[in-house]
């Protein structure tokens, strides 16, 4: 098979439309053999990047790329996320209307979509008269998503997927991208048989999800801990199951009166509400979405921060997948289940299917297994992967049990200070009053000659509760004893004594970690700026109302906090923070460049992007900033003759937007920049930066005579072309 006809490179499309990088695993070796024009199986855990394998060769090749989705809004997603991108996208699907549709046929007979979203029965239903209409039309590629669906092996079949098996033989040379989440041997072999595939390349990928954080907490009173938790997480967005419609409602309603702003979703619900509330959901006006496991198939949104299981899950499947809706856009991410006896009880009695043994005894093995994952005393990510056939470490160091795992050390000096003080107290009291005179308590408790002591205050550093682990790691160690009298004081052993008196040292283990995250711990190398992500959160929700749509689709949290990392202050710095593509970046980049400019300004700080190592230049020199209609439009006014306050009063942008729009003429040459900054000024400005360089407005500005505004040097670096 001849490799396909190309009209442009993936790097090239990768950086430039989706504004990233680096390809993530192995999804360059997929658009290789796409582009080399053979079929591929892709199998990928949720949030892997499963759209870019088909969606970058769709715009790498000349023709359409037809991609099968089953559900509705998922397409309807994708496609305002592509177009968000700049990219020729649309769906066709039973609601829109008749001339809708022929308005899109039109499009694809001109060739003027790079993909169309189809599901399955539109594609081959109706005699087929879709699938002769493509025959017509330039097809480059068929991508079907959730592949799995046309397996009856898999959890989620789908009858009308079966007909998809007709596309080869209709299509023989067009290649074919079949894409699942599902793992599991007999379903992949299922779908290549089904699909007819030929010579497929198999993709496979680890199933484990680094960034999702796994912990299993005691179920008994269990709302106290999760209101703390969600106390700790309240400008982050997550989904609570519960196991029974009624559960759903009474915590949500409990959730909401205790001030969080949470909802019910359960299939009891009318439809309308249920589209209500989750829409509210994906443009995080809900944060919270209490629901029954009918909420989240087909649900794309990527900044969900944690998953929380208030009941039990049946099995292990529909844990990890309703897990996995947490950390799409791969920033760490929470899963946490509150585990209770009475639950097993009550799913026991789910699982018994009359007159149906077989079954029956499946069910309660795999409600087993789930509660095996809730008891272990090993990694919980190990048992998972475990669970799906695969190899792993013994030690994640990101769930619960690991972070908790002991682990001794020299605990010498530690163990010297608590000792002594026994010692000083001649082993007459507890380790309460103890800890107490280690850290210098004001007590009145505290009798007065012992506020004389030499270890009186020795223990500030260490809090009261480390001090109570200590204590009972050197009675557990034996480095002390306790007495039988009606008040246990603590006294010293034969092994304390060596500590003390003999250079002995003592081996104890360290405190339990922070079980659940307090903290949203964020995978990053480098520090971010907390207060400004959350203002840039606060920018894109905006934007997204004004716009109306979900505010993920406009920038991830994680580009977003790369922007709060790396601190870009000139607008060419964009397209080095990840999922900044030129389209996104001319119709959003000014907004978000000027409040991190602001915050740079404001706190007196340095842009941070040399920490993104050098810049990738010679795909960014691709990246040539273009005219778009919203700079024409300043252009235009401006030339009418109206002021850069009048513009940005005029069209609802600041005033450094619309100087952003302007530095693209002058470095066109169309407008002069000594129409905007002094000739003098513009030397001045040019001397600091080659003084100072264009790393800190601040700097340039504190380096500057006062009569020079943060505007006019915005304009100069803006129209300073990066070489
Ligand atoms: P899946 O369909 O496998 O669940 P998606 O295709 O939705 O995953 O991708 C998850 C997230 O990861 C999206 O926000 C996507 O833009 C992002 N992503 C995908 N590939 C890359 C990449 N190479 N570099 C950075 N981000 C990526
Ligand atoms: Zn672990």
């Amino acid at each position: 098979m001849p490799t396909m006809q190309t009209i442009d490179s993936p790097a090239h499309i990768l950086q430039s439309i989706f504004g990233y990088d680096s390809f993530r695993h192995n999804q360059k070796q997929i658009i290789d053999q796409i582009l080399a024009g053979r079929d591929a199986l892709v199998l990928m855990p949720t949030g892997g990047g499963k759209s870019l394998c088909y969606q970058v060769p769709a715009l790498c090749l000349p023709g359409v790329t037809v991609v099968v989705s089953p559900l509705i809004a998922l397409m309807k997603d994708q496609v305002d996320a592509l177009v968000l991108s700049g990219v020729k996208a649309a769906f066709l699907n039973s609601t829109q209307s008749i001339s809708e549709q022929a308005a899109l046929s039109e499009q694809l007979k001109h060739n003027e979509l790079k993909l169309i979203y189809v599901a399955p029965e539109r594609l081959v239903g109706q005699d087929k008269q879709f699938l002769q209409f493509l025959k017509t039309i330039p097809v480059s590629l068929f991508a079907i998503d959730e592949a799995h669906c046309i397996s009856q092996w898999g959890h989620d079949f789908r009858p009308e997927y079966r007909v998809l098996g007709e596309l080869k033989d209709a299509f023989p040379d067009t290649p074919i991208i079949a894409l699942t989440a599902t793992a599991d041997a007999v379903t992949k072999k299922d779908i290549l048989l089904q699909l007819h595939l030929k010579d497929p390349g198999v993709f496979e990928n680890s199933f484990n999800r680094p960034n999702i954080f796994y912990t299993v907490k005691p179920k008994r009173g269990y709302y106290e801990e999760l209101t703390e938790y969600l106390e700790a997480h309240k400008n982050d967005s997550g989904i609570i199951y519960c196991l029974s419609r009624a559960a759903t409602e009474k915590l949500a309603e409990d959730l909401v009166e205790d001030g969080f702003q949470a909802a019910a979703y359960h299939a009891g619900l009318e439809k309308n509400i249920r589209d209500e509330r989750q829409d509210l959901f994906l443009k995080d006006d809900i944060k919270i979405m209490v629901a029954t496991i009918a909420f989240g198939m087909g649900i794309n949104k990527s900044n969900v921060r944690f998953v929380v299981h208030a009941d039990l899950p049946k099995n292990i499947e529909g844990y990890y997948q309703e897990t996995g809706r947490a950390g799409r856009d791969g920033l760490n991410s929470d899963a946490l289940l509150f585990f209770g006896a009475g639950d097993v009880i009550k799913l026991k009695n789910f699982a018994q299917i009359e007159g149906n043994e077989e079954q029956t005894k499946i069910l309660l093995k795999k409600l087993d297994q789930m509660v095996q994952f809730c008891e272990t005393k090993r990694c919980r990510r190990k048992y998972l992967l475990n669970y799906f056939g695969e190899q792993a470490s013994d030690n994640c160091g990101s769930c619960d049990v690991c972070l908790s795992s002991k682990t001794l050390m020299d605990a010498t000096l530690i163990a010297q200070k608590f000792l002594s003080a026994v010692a000083r107290l001649n082993e007459r009291f507890g380790a309460g009053y103890i800890i107490d005179v280690l850290r210098g308590s004001n007590s009145e408790k505290i009798r007065e000659e012992h506020k004389k002591l030499t270890v009186y205050g020795i223990g500030k550093d260490l809090s009261k509760d480390e001090w109570h682990h200590y204590a009972k790691e050197l009675l557990y160690e034996d480095y002390l004893q306790q007495s039988n009298s009606e008040y246990p004081v603590l006294q010293l052993t034969e092994k304390s004594k060596e500590v003390l008196f003999k250079s002995g040292k003592a081996f104890l283990n360290l405190p339990q970690k922070q079980i659940i995250n307090k903290e949203p711990v964020i995978f990053q190398q480098h520090a971010y700026e907390k207060e400004l992500f959350e203002n840039l959160k606060r920018l894109r929700n905006k934007i997204a109302h004004e716009e109306n749509i979900p505010p993920y689709i406009i920038f991830s949290d994680s580009s977003l906090l790369d922007l709060a990392t790396y601190l870009p202050i000139t607008s060419s710095d964009l397209p080095n923070i990840s999922g900044f593509g030129t389209y996104k970046i001319e119709r959003y980049g000014a907004a978000f460049l000027e409040m991190v400019q602001d915050y740079c300004i404001e706190y007196q700080m340095a842009t941070r992007m040399e920490l993104k190592g050098p810049p990738k230049k010679k795909v960014t020199k691709l990246v040539k900033e273009k005219e778009s209609d919203t700079k024409k439009l300043s252009y235009e006014q401006y030339q009418q003759g109206n002021s850069i306050e009048a513009i940005a009063e005029k069209r609802g942008l600041s005033p450094a937007t619309i100087e952003s729009h302007l530095s693209y003429y002058i470095q066109q040459g169309k407008l002069n920049l000594n129409e905007f900054v002094k000739h003098n000024h513009q030397e001045l400005i040019k001397a600091a930066i080659e003084k100072h360089g264009r790393l800190s407005l601040r700097k340039l500005k504190d380096n500057l005579p006062d009569s020079i505004s943060y505007g006019a040097i915005r304009m100069v670096l803006n129209s300073i072309p990066v070489e």
